[in-house]
């Protein structure tokens, strides 16, 4: 048998590498899962296979830094494989219930999840013991890190502030999805944040989605929210989605939707925050549920979305269609007076919510000539992948994971997904399995005994912040 210096080379692409400062015409040779090579002329001899990008573009592999795969959302793994992602963080799944979907419904991508302090905890404040106690816990079990999901089910500011403390004490990843009991999922959250913070750090997530305009305009509240995001640089991290459609649930208990976002989404257009409220939203049009139907997720809404959620007792994901698109383009695109974004990633917050538009809609802001490739190709991979410590993903560089995402630029869609040097969408059929977790060094040992490889990400002086 020949011995090949590289198992795939891929010819003739744009490589689009900021983090390696390479926009160019070039080769990439791949080996045992790396890029070994990066240059002109790679010769197809020594390849055990060769793939012709002449007239594409090569990114990093995208790293969707907010979505949600867990708790029977494994249809997300398809869902973003699709779109070109390789790395992901879901936000807000336990150990459990996400090993559980990635063994079953992986398809050869590299994921982390977040422990979700949510419902449980906010029916009842936690002493702060508990608080530390539940960090370590998640942390031993393998999550990358916790998620305050505040929002949706809000915690008292002070036990909000604990948790945030308790967390950067132990160099532990905290994502809040702001709101608490005194404020909400909308501007005034985002005003809690420096009382909230004190001197800790934190990631925002969806940067975008408090400037629905509930309080202010949303043209307004997103300049307020880049202001002061801007200002809190030092310890902020944030990402913002670009789709038009959000996250929910629609979930009721005593006549009452269980979600705050859900019931702000009523409010912002005049129904009541109710379960009936609820029901005539979906009837209208407004309040779309989501079922899983052909491999992927989609949205039903009017008479037969009513007729599902009922059937379900009312627990199903849901979505409305919420964001201004004048919030998503700022958070997406704002500069510092330094010239840096001031949100550091594009997100999708999908997953199995099927808003997996951040290659799509961040192409479309290319062809309008709010970002340029490179920008794109940092807001996409390098970025998150420096949020999350993942030394090895966001770059084409040699020594780095062989995670490539393909784009056709007339069309400006992806592909092709290759994963760990190995293609796992080819123009839309999904071709992988498994998959990698990421975790950090506590909690490995749980995640290789459950029978995964793990990645470990690198904390930065024992954090995992940059
Ligand atoms: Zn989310």
């Amino acid at each position: 048998m020949p011995r090949y210096a590289y198992d795939l080379v891929l010819t003739g692409g744009r490589v689009i590498d900021p983090q390696n400062d390479i926009d160019a015409v070039l080769d990439l040779g791949i080996k045992d899962g790396h890029i070994t090579a990066v240059s002109e002329g790679i010769s197809g001899e020594k390849a055990r296979e060769i793939i012709d990008l002449e007239g594409d573009l090569v990114f990093p592999g995208v790293v969707d830094s907010h979505v949600h795969v867990g708790r029977g959302r494994g249809v997300g793994y398809r869902m973003t494989a699709a779109v070109g992602v390789t790395t992901m963080v879901d936000f807000g799944s336990t150990m459990d219930d996400f090993l559980a979907g990635f063994g079953e419904r992986g398809v050869g991508q590299t994921v982390g999840a977040l422990y979700p302090i949510n419902r449980e905890l906010s029916d009842r404040d936690a002493p702060q013991g508990e608080i530390a106690g539940l960090v370590d816990e998640a942390l031993a079990e393998g999550s990358l890190g916790i998620k305050i999901v505040g929002g949706h089910y809000p915690l008292t500011p002070e036990t909000t502030s604990e948790i945030i403390s308790a967390a950067n004490e132990r160099g532990c990843y905290i994502a809040f999805h702001l709101g608490t009991t005194e404020t909400g999922s909308h501007i005034e959250g985002v005003r809690e944040i420096p009382e909230l913070l004190g001197d800790n750090r934190m990631h925002v997530a969806h940067a975008n989605s408090y400037c629905r305009g509930m309080v202010e305009s949303p043209a307004e509240e997103i300049l307020e929210t880049m202001q002061l995001l801007d200002r809190l640089d030092e310890q902020v991290v944030a990402e913002s989605y670009l789709g038009t459609i959000n996250g929910t649930s629609g979930s009721c208990s005593d006549g009452k939707p269980d979600s705050h976002v859900t019931r702000n989404c009523l409010t912002m257009r005049g129904y009541s925050p109710t379960q009936d409220g609820l029901r005539q939203a979906i009837a209208d049009g407004y309040g779309n549920v989501r079922v899983e139907y052909g491999g992927r997720m989609v949205l039903v809404t009017g008479t037969e979305g009513v007729k599902l959620w009922e059937e379900k007792d009312t627990d199903m994901s849901m979505s409305f269609p919420v964001n201004s698109p004048q919030a998503t383009f700022t958070a997406a695109t704002a500069k510092n007076e330094e010239g840096e974004f001031i949100v550091d990633a594009i997100s999708t917050d999908g997953g199995a919510n099927p808003r997996n538009v951040a290659v799509e809609r961040g192409m479309a802001l290319v062809r309008y000539g709010a970002l340029t490739l490179s920008e794109l190709a940092d807001k996409l991979s390098a970025a998150p992948a420096d949020m999350f410590g993942l030394k090895q993903k966001g770059h084409l560089g040699e020594g780095a994971d062989a995670d490539v995402t393909v784009i056709d630029p007339d069309v400006g869609l992806t592909r092709m997904t290759i994963a760990g040097g190995r293609p796992i969408m080819l123009d839309g059929v999904i071709l992988g399995c498994g998959g990698t977790v990421i975790t950090t060094a506590e909690g490995a040992p749980a995640v290789q005994e459950a029978g995964f490889s793990s990645l470990v990400a690198e904390a930065e002086q024992g954090r995992l912040y940059r």
